[in-house]
């Protein structure tokens, strides 16, 4: 399953910016209730289950306050391994 990870302190908020929101096919961000140490509302994913790992939100952040790690607990050397099986 993908992890997405929101560097929340790096992000200008969902109210002046929210490219996240419009890029994500699934629509998981929203606004975080929490307001980060510049004053801006980052997002928060509704769930992540729902992610595809589709990586549109990390490429077109323009802050770079989004990762998506397609698979967390699979290693370069087992994605070569399932590649050749
Ligand atoms: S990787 Fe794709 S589906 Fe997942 S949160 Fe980002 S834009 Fe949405
Ligand atoms: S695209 Fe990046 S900077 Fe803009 S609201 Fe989303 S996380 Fe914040």
């Amino acid at each position: 399953m993908p992890k997405v990870n929101i560097f929340t302190e790096s992000c200008k908020g969902m109210d002046d910016c929210g490219i996240c929101r419009f890029v994500c096919p699934k629509d998981l961000f929203q606004a975080c209730k929490e307001m980060n140490s510049t004053g801006y509302y980052p997002p928060e994913i509704k769930d992540e289950n729902e992610c595809t790992g589709c990586q549109n939100c990390m490429i077109c952040c323009p802050d770079f306050a989004i990762a998506v790690e397609k698979e967390p607990n699979q290693t370069p050397a087992q994605e070569d391994l399932n590649g050749h099986e």
